[in-house]
């Protein structure tokens, strides 16, 4: 019978999401609305309400003609435009209700729907990534045999991590300084508002993720699905086996190898449910994203992907290719239903279990490697983040100074950016989060952050997507060099799995 391989599956369920999506956008995401006079609380003689994907607007006027409006924008993530009505809210308690009730629009209702249905799948894969982890670094490490070998394996890790996140920044600094998309725009630097965020310095973070290395208590660092903690204890705990040596670490390993198959298991079926998970979670963002904003933002935006392309498509793909020697075009469509899972969740940690699938069933790489790099990469490799980042913060350099900054400042940037990307959690926005900290290394105001608010969605879903290729060509490069092997097959070991009949 006829069956159509999982990435077009997943391909065709992005388009029909997205395409219904932004039907509901461009058809259904007005209403303008008024509270019926039963339903009025005390005191109030009338509510008005106009909701878009723009802007909510609600106007309360009392029985002694106050009138109050409230202007939400409502192309910020609807959570936190929902936060704002709380102010209203605590002159008028029933605000939250009656806008629930009487004043969204079918977009944003019917998308907000969809995201429900969508997270179902992100829980899916939220729940196989704890134990999935742990069981693949301790058959990863145990297979290794000797704990040296994981010291070699490491410093290659960092040592790619390092390089092509730099390299994926200073793609990103030449595009700005070509396309230069903060001059010539008819932004006004001084709109915006300053996000509520607070990521402290960048000592600070880097001293946090250290101190996450070491969990006083590994069991609540599993409990609360801390990756790095989870990591740190894991990879220790399968050296110390490997030292103590003998039955205990037969014993282990054995334990750990059926252990790891089970969820192996448990995140391929998982994976056959991506072309749904990712088809409402596509609905939900082009219904709830306003389209307006793309026209100002136009060259930011256009500069951020063209660097991610770039990085993506070619430098990525050269260190495949030569480094790797592996078919880039093979390993890309291998990958592919994790790639396109982290578009549509723009969450690293949310595709690890993916990431892992595809990377050991369907592009043939080796456990011992995968389990190692993979994890690791979800929390500190950030390619995506790292060049957004520069890019981001040279714009608003821009915006605000009418001139591009000065080369010695761009430096800086791009180095806090690094660092910024390796204290981002994999998780949508955190990017954003983290930018904080490079703003303040050049000494930029904060609050011209709020400019970028609100297409950071769209640009996390592609820079989600570059941060785990990274990750996934990570352990190609990391795998070459551990099997010693040089056949230029993207396939080396002929992956058993039967998930393989679907690939064409
Ligand atoms: N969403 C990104 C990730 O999960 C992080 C970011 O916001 O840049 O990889």
């Amino acid at each position: 019978m006829f069956k159509l391989a999982l990435h077009w599956q997943i391909l065709i369920g992005m388009i029909i999401g997205a395409g219904i999506g932004l039907t509901l956008n461009v058809t259904l995401s007005q209403r303008e609305s008024e509270v019926p006079e039963a339903a009025l609380p005390d005191g109030v003689a009338s509510i008005k309400m106009f909701d878009s994907v723009d802007v909510v607007e609600i106007t309360v006027t009392d029985d002694d003609g106050a009138v109050s409006t409230l202007l939400v924008d409502g192309m910020k993530p609807p959570s936190e435009a929902y936060a704002t009505l709380d102010k209203l809210a605590a002159k008028h308690p029933q605000i939250y209700q009656l806008f629930e009730t009487y004043g969204r629009s079918w977009a944003r209702t019917l998308g907000e729907a969809a995201n429900a249905i969508g997270k179902l799948f992100l829980r899916l894969l939220q729940m196989v990534a704890v134990p999935l982890i742990v069981t693949s670094l301790m058959t990863g490490v145990l297979g290794l045999g000797h704990a040296e070998r994981l010291g070699r394996m490491f410093g290659r890790t960092i040592l790619y991590y390092m390089s092509t996140s730099l390299i994926a920044i200073t793609t990103g600094l030449i595009l700005v300084n070509i396309i230069n998309p903060g001059l010539n725009t008819g932004l006004n630097p001084q709109g915006g508002e300053a996000p509520d965020v607070a990521a402290g310095n960048l000592g600070d973070v880097l001293f946090n993720q250290l101190k996450t290395m070491i969990p006083p208590n590994p069991i609540a660092a599993l409990a609360e699905g801390n990756f790095l903690s989870i990591i740190a204890f894991s990879l220790a705990f399968a050296i110390f086996a490997l030292l103590v040596g003998g039955k205990t670490t037969e014993l282990l390993t054995e334990f750990f190898n059926a252990a790891f198959e089970v969820m192996m298991r448990m995140t391929m079926a998982i994976i056959r449910l991506a072309p749904v998970g990712v088809l409402f979670l596509m609905l939900y963002v082009t219904a709830t994203q306003g389209i307006g904003v793309f026209g100002s933002l136009f060259w930011y935006m256009l500069t951020v992907f063209l660097a991610l392309v770039f990085h993506a498509f070619v430098t990525l793909p050269l260190i495949l290719a030569f480094v790797a020697r592996r078919n880039p075009w093979e390993y890309i469509k291998a990958l592919s239903p994790a790639l396109l899972t982290a578009f549509s969740s723009a969450s690293s940690n949310a595709t690890l279990p993916l990431t892992m699938a595809c990377v050991e069933q369907r592009a043939g790489v080796s456990n011992r490697v995968s389990s190692f790099v993979l994890p690791l990469g979800a929390t500190v490799n950030m390619d995506g983040t790292a060049l957004y980042e520069a890019v981001a913060v040279l714009f608003i350099a821009q915006l605000y100074r009418g001139e591009a900054l000065p080369i010695t400042q761009q430096i800086v940037v791009a180095l806090t950016a690094l660092l910024a990307s390796i204290g981002a959690a994999g998780i949508p926005h955190a990017g954003l989060v983290m930018m904080v900290i490079i703003l303040q290394a050049v000494g930029l105001p904060l609050e011209l952050q709020g400019i970028i608010i609100a297409v950071d969605r769209v640009l996390d879903m592609c820079r989600t997507s570059v941060n785990v290729w990274s990750d996934a060509c990570g352990c190609a490069v990391v795998s070459r060099f551990e099997t010693q092997q040089t056949s230029k097959q993207a396939f080396p070991e002929q992956p058993e799995h039967e998930f393989e009949e679907s690939k064409s």
